[in-house]
């Protein structure tokens, strides 16, 4: 067997971890961040969970905070231009998974030459290389771009939400503080809680998984499906928050290297062409693609079934299968995932958009990576 494995040199995982940013820093020998965060960060005030301690220690912090949800080519290049003006030697990616990941994108551009654009990054490009040390600090219990060597950027011209991934995108480093994540709100906990068990449930099935990645997406699987209707349920849980928080952060660690599937090929899509938050597209998609996979890898799907706590331990694989998909169509009943139509998508722009978006999921190479490889034909259906 060959096998390699990527995470962030160093993570400070933890309640209160973000106080602590400064010692990080510091161990690093960084002292002039450009902080890349949203709006959101800036107006609720939790931003100032970094700039506080960072300025205690003396630290001048200098805050980009335009970035968009999904973000797109245009905010990077906005982004790049702030770095390019100022002479900082480390980037922070502040918020959710946009944040942080136009933070990467930032990294990666700036590190280009000044004609380069994005998508001349976007797989499969390896994008290895990144002008700065960047230090990723979610705000969601997601995404987990902390722990991953990916970025995902909306092209505005072509509107496709492109993978980039390699190197450059890899954080040196990663604070994750469930504290940050107890104001999220419920629809964003449940679209973010179902991207990580997602994550975790496609690195487990992935063809491209390992006995590294298997650890973390076991692991991921436990925590998130112990943990996911709780949140939903009781918000202020704060021992449900600190565990979707971990489970989400070691579901970034498996599939950072065993790689998503369908599910993720499919949403990229949705998301681009109809703004669907990441998190929900995966959820809408979940149920039916796992159905569509179920038997081409049906002793990890079962197995799965059984540590996300779905199924017993003594259920043999068929039945621990079909309660998995039962489970994932009633946690999205509970959490109220919508339809694309609930969600407001008209269905002739829909089923106008259907080849394209197949087409798009193929270009990917995300579904080379389910169990159950799907032609175009069969991802419209
Ligand atoms: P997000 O970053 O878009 O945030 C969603 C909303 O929640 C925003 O309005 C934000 O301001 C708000 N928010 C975030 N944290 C909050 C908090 N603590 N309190 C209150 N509000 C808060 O959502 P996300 O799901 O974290 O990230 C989605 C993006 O991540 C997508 O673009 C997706 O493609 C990308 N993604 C990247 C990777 C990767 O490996 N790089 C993996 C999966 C998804």
């Amino acid at each position: 067997m060959e096998m390699g494995f990527f995470a962030p040199r160093h993570m400070d995982i933890g309640g209160g971890a973000a106080a602590r940013i400064a010692v990080l820093l510091g161990r690093f020998g960084l002292s002039r961040p450009l902080i890349v965060t949203d709006p959101v960060m800036v107006k609720l005030g939790l931003v100032r969970r970094i700039t506080d301690p960072l300025e205690a220690a003396g630290i001048v912090c200098t805050i980009f905070s335009d970035t968009v949800p999904e973000p797109v080519d245009t905010v990077v290049e906005a982004g790049v231009a702030i770095a390019r003006g100022g002479a900082f030697d480390c980037l922070i990616g502040f918020g959710g998974g946009s944040p942080i990941d136009t933070a990467k994108a930032i990294n990666i551009l700036l590190a280009a030459a000044p004609s380069a654009r994005m998508r001349d990054f976007k797989v499969p490009v390896a994008a290895d290389t990144a002008a700065l040390p960047l230090i990723a600090v979610p705000t969601t219990a997601g995404t987990g771009s902390e722990a991953t060597r990916f970025t995902v950027i909306t092209d505005t011209e072509t509107d496709e939400k492109m993978l980039i991934a390699g190197l450059g995108a890899l954080p040196l480093a990663a604070v994750v503080d469930y504290e940050l994540t107890m104001s999220v709100p419920p629809r964003t906990t449940a679209d973010t809680g179902i991207d990580a068990f997602t994550h975790a449930l496609e690195a487990y099935v992935s063809r491209r998984a390992n006995p590294v990645s298997d650890a973390y997406a076991r692991s991921a699987m436990r925590l998130i499906g112990a943990n996911l209707r709780k949140v939903w349920q009781t918000p202020q849980d704060r021992d449900a928050r600190e565990a979707m928080m971990l489970g989400a952060t070691l579901a970034g660690l498996a599939f950072s290297n065993a790689s998503v599937a369908l599910v993720h090929g499919m949403s990229r899509p949705i998301g681009a062409h109809f703004h669907v938050p990441h998190g929900m597209s995966n959820a809408m998609l979940l149920p039916a693609v796992t159905r569509f996979s179920l038997n081409a890898a049906l002793p990890r799907y079962a197995e799965s079934a059984r540590l996300a706590g779905f199924a017993r331990a003594d259920d043999a694989d068929q039945l621990a299968g079909a309660r998995l998909i039962e489970a994932l169509e009633a946690i999205n009943a509970e959490l109220e995932v919508p339809t694309p139509q609930g969600f407001g998508v008209a269905r002739a722009d829909w089923d106008a958009l259907l080849p394209k978006m197949a087409e798009q999921a193929l270009a990917s190479g995300s579904p080379g990576n389910n169990p159950a490889v799907p032609d175009a034909a069969e991802i419209v259906k």
